[in-house]
C-alpha cells in the first residue's frame, strides 16, 4: 500500500487535573491514506477530539502529549515549530468543528474571513482573485446568493449556513487532510443530512483525506471508508466500514450499534449500552470495557489482562480477548452501501440516520 498521509503511533495524551492525571489518549495508533475517509467513533469522552487536537498541535496546558509520534507527509508533527503548525492548520489540514461560532470571527464578514484564510496560505494571491475564489467557494458549498452572503456577518447566517461557510473555509486551500469534529452534531436532523452530503461532495472535489469524528454511527455509515472505534482513550477496533457494520468483533462496537437510534425497523427498542464510560483518572484494570461488557461476564482475563489490538481479518483488528465468540454473529444492523433502498427512495445508510 502507498505511504500513509498520516500515521499516528502509540499516541499518549494526558491532562493534569486537581484530582490527578487523566490519560485521555492511551497508546492510540492509526493511519490515514490519501483520499480516504476515516471515521473515528466512540461515546463522548473517549478521546476522539483530543486525538485530533494532537494532530493539529493544539494540546495546551494542563494537557501534554506524553508519548508516541504523529507523522504527516513524512515529518513528525510533534517536533514541528509553532510557525510550521500555523502553516499546516488551515493549509495542508482543513478543520471543521461542531460549533462554527467558535471558529468564525463574529466581527468579520464571512467573505473577509475566507479571503483572509486564502491569503494567509497563498501569499501571491491578489485580493481580487481571493474575493472571486471566496464567492466560488460559498457557491460550491451551497450558500445561496454568494455575492450578497460574502458581505454578511456570521450572525446573519443560519446554523446550517454557518456550517457550510466553515466547510468553505476548511477546503479553501485544497487541504490534503480535513479533520471534521462532530461537524453536524449541533444541527437539526434535516440540515444534518444536507451538510453531510455537502461535506462528501467537498471532500471528493478536493480529493482530501478526512478524519470524521462523531459519536453517531449513522454519520459513519454515510461517509466513512474505514472506521476506528475508540473507548476510554484507546482504539478497541478498526476495519473497513462494511466489515465493522456486518461483522464487528468487539462487544463495544456491537453495543454502539444496539444503541443506534432510528434503526430501520420502526419501533425497535433502543438498547443503550448499560452503564457509562469509566473515569480516565482511574480506569478499570484489564480491559477498560469489562464492567459493561455482555461478553466478559466477570471473566478473570478481562479483569486483569489488557487486550491489545490483534488482526481478526484482512485490515480488521479487535482488542477483545474473546473476539472469537463474536465471529459470525451479525449485529442485525443494515450494512452501509449495500444498495437496498427504502420505500422513500433513500439508501440504507440514510435509513440509519
Ligand atoms: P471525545 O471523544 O468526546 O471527543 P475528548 O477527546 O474531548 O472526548 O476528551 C477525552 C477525555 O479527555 C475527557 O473525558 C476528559 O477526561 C479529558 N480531557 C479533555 N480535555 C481536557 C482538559 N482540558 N482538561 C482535563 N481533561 C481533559
Ligand atoms: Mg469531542
Amino acid at each position: 500500500m502507498a505511504e500513509p498521509l498520516l500515521a499516528i503511533e502509540d499516541l499518549a495524551v494526558e491532562f493534569r487535573t486537581e484530582d490527578g492525571l487523566v490519560r485521555a489518549v492511551d497508546r492510540v495508533s492509526y493511519e490515514v491514506h490519501p483520499g480516504e475517509v476515516v471515521g473515528l467513533v466512540g461515546e463522548s469522552g473517549s478521546g476522539k477530539s483530543v486525538t485530533a487536537m494532537s494532530v493539529l498541535g493544539l494540546i495546551r496546558q494542563p494537557g501534554r502529549i506524553a508519548g508516541g509520534s504523529i507523522r504527516f507527509r513524512g515529518r513528525d508533527l510533534r517536533t514541528a515549530s509553532e510557525r510550521e503548525m500555523r502553516a499546516v492548520r488551515g493549509g495542508e489540514i482543513g478543520m471543521i468543528f461542531q460549533d462554527p461560532m467558535t471558529a468564525l470571527n463574529p466581527v468579520m464578514t464571512v467573505g473577509a474571513q475566507i479571503v483572509e484564510a486564502l491569503r494567509l496560505h497563498q501569499r501571491r494571491m491578489s485580493g481580487a482573485a481571493a474575493r472571486k475564489r471566496a464567492v466560488e467557494l460559498l457557491s460550491l458549498v451551497g450558500v445561496p446568493n454568494p455575492d450578497t452572503r460574502f458581505g454578511q456577518y456570521p450572525h446573519e447566517y443560519s446554523g446550517g449556513m454557518r456550517q457550510r461557510a466553515m466547510i468553505a473555509m476548511a477546503i479553501a486551500n485544497d487541504p490534503v487532510l480535513i479533520i471534521a469534529d462532530e461537524p453536524t452534531t449541533a444541527l437539526d436532523v434535516t440540515i444534518q443530512a444536507q451538510v453531510l452530503r455537502l461535506l462528501r461532495t467537498a471532500q471528493r472535489e478536493a480529493g482530501s483525506a478526512t478524519i470524521l469524528i462523531t459519536h453517531d454511527l449513522g454519520v459513519i455509515a454515510e461517509l466513512a471508508d474505514r472506521v476506528v472505534v475508540m473507548y476510554a482513550g484507546r482504539v478497541v477496533e478498526h476495519g473497513d466500514v462494511h466489515t465493522i457494520f456486518s461483522a464487528p468483533r468487539h462487544p463495544y462496537t456491537v453495543g454502539l450499534m444496539g444503541s443506534l437510534p432510528n434503526l430501520a425497523e420502526q419501533g425497535a427498542p433502543l438498547r443503550p449500552i448499560p452503564g457509562s464510560p469509566p473515569s480516565l483518572l482511574d480506569p478499570p484494570g484489564g480491559c477498560p470495557f469489562h464492567p459493561r461488557c455482555t461478553l466478559s461476564q466477570g471473566r478473570q482475563r478481562c479483569r486483569v489482562e489488557r487486550p491489545t489490538l490483534i488482526a481478526v481479518g484482512a485490515a480488521h483488528a479487535s482488542a477483545c480477548h474473546f473476539h472469537d465468540e463474536l465471529a459470525g454473529v451479525a449485529p442485525g444492523v443494515p450494512v452501509p452501501g449495500a444498495g437496498a433502498t427504502d420505500p422513500a427512495g433513500g439508501t440504507e445508510a440514510e435509513a440509519l440516520r
